[in-house]
């Protein structure tokens, strides 16, 4: 509890909230406000709020704030639970929000039965961005984007939370209640103090779907928004869906590690302590080294990195991999950055190499122009020629496709690239294959060796 409660205060108690007259979310907030006052827990209550209407509410409340991005409040709410889960965490997200975009990490976040408090406050509408259609629009309901009503043929059935949540068997209180008469506030109110109870006293995962006016995307009235409200019950009954206990699930939790820095040490030293590092270096480091290596997938370039990266390693070196590619994977873009240095690294980040290796022409194209100055550059010259050349970087020509190729080893062609881009470090030949023979086989090796070997002209 260091990070939220040191940032917890008083809110400013605004005389006027941003948001519409008679909209429902104010009554909401007045009601989470009042549990977690009457349940003492202000100085531990984390508030996940959602982008939309139901976001910047940190003013409102007296307790620490999170603001998510679009429908991710379920599992932001996750992760600080887990984090901290001594703190009461209370995920608000609107209709568009949670039945939406965000509708996964919902519906996960349920069936994992997290200990957690989210409000759903659902007004059938995208209220922030305009009134168009959401998940839960009724049937018929005119919005800008079903400016003939919605149709059940067209757009589908409006989703209905509830239900949909009490197919699971993560859930321990489902209930839905509406901000529209004295009797349904009574209820919303009590409704809103439980879940976030059920939190309290471990009982597991609450979900409160809140049926809540929006005048100004309904065109309409406060009070003839809240006589609507009792149209919205037709499709959306209120009442408690489930209420059963899970502490078994959340006392069984795994708990999950403390991510503090000291720890996450540890981890790397563990991980340097299980190399071993060779007698002699297999990599002499004169300045420090920001490598690009890139091509498609399946040429092999992550390997690239991942095997100087080893070499670093075992030349008791610092360094970091970093791997990033395209949604597709064979034949897409791929290329991953690796930095290495004998002072500690702060981040895996490169955004100007001091050494390219491009397996194909889109990559030289596209990473030449980020290059250091000076820098040196190998690419692939069966593949690919570089349209300009900076008289600052070394570009060396390396004819990996066709060594490869006449080698017999045709997939190996990043095996001779690694080898030449070493050939531009100051590197030990023998050291360097004894370290590789145990992360690469035979032929990878020979080839490695072949690069190694190549005349290297820029
Ligand atoms: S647009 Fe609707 S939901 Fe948003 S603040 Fe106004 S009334 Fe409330």
């Amino acid at each position: 509890m260091t990070i939220f409660l040191n940032a917890y205060r008083k809110a400013q108690s605004p005389e006027q909230t941003h948001f519409c007259p008679g909209c429902g979310h104010g009554s909401i907030l007045k009601f989470v406000d009042e549990a977690v006052s009457s349940l003492s827990c202000e100085d531990r209550t984390i508030w996940v709020s959602p982008v939309g209407c139901g976001g910047l509410t940190d003013a409102y409340l007296s307790v620490s704030h999170v603001l998510s991005a679009h429908g991710r409040a379920s599992a932001v709410a996750t992760a600080v639970k887990r984090i901290h889960p001594e703190a009461v965490v209370i995920a608000s997200q609107g209709d568009g929000d949670l039945a939406s975009i965000g509708i996964a990490e919902a519906i996960h976040a349920a069936a994992r039965g997290e200990n957690i408090t989210v409000i759903f406050i659902n007004n059938a509408n995208f209220g922030m961005t305009g009134g168009q259609m959401a998940p839960t629009s009724l049937e018929g309901q005119h919005t800008p984007t079903s400016p003939e009503g919605r149709m059940l043929s067209e757009h589908g059935a409006p989703l209905k939370m509830c239900e949909l949540l009490n197919t699971l068997d993560g859930p321990a209180y489902i209930a839905r209640v509406a901000i529209g008469d004295i009797r349904q506030l009574n209820e919303a109110h009590k409704a809103i103090r439980k879940a976030i109870e059920n939190q309290i006293q471990d009982r597991g995962y609450s979900f409160v779907e809140v049926l809540s006016p929006c005048p100004s995307n309904w065109h309409c009235s406060p009070q003839a928004a809240r006589e609507q409200i009792q149209t919205m019950c037709k499709t959306f009954p209120t009442g408690t869906i489930r209420d059963i206990d899970r502490s078994a699930w959340v006392k069984n939790r795994h708990k999950v590690r403390d991510y503090t820095a000291e720890l996450t040490q540890d981890a790397f030293n563990e991980i340097a302590r299980s190399v071993e590092v060779c007698d002699k270096p297999a990599i002499r480091l004169h300045q420090p080294v920001n490598c690009c290596c890139a091509g498609f997938g399946g040429q092999g370039v992550l390997s690239i990195g991942r095997w100087l990266s080893h070499l670093a390693l075992v030349s008791g070196l610092n360094d970091t991999w970093i791997p990033s590619y395209g949604p597709e994977m064979r034949g897409g873009v791929a290329n991953c950055f690796v930095r290495i240095s004998k002072e500690s690294l702060d981040s895996p980040v490169v955004s100007t190499p001091s050494h390219l290796v491009a397996m194909n022409q889109p990559s030289l194209d596209s990473f030449l122009p980020r290059m250091q100055h000076p820098g040196v550059v190998l690419y692939d010259c069966d593949v690919a020629e570089p349209g300009e050349r900076p008289e600052d970087i070394r570009l060396y020509p390396v004819a990996a496709s066709s060594v490869a190729q006449q080698s017999g080893a045709p997939r190996c062609a990043n095996c001779v690239m690694l080898g030449a881009l070493l050939r531009t470090l100051d590197c030990d030949r023998d050291v360097v294959i004894g370290a590789l023979r145990s992360v690469l086989t035979a032929q990878q090796v020979q080839m490695v060796a072949a690069g190694l070997d190549l005349p290297m002209h820029p």
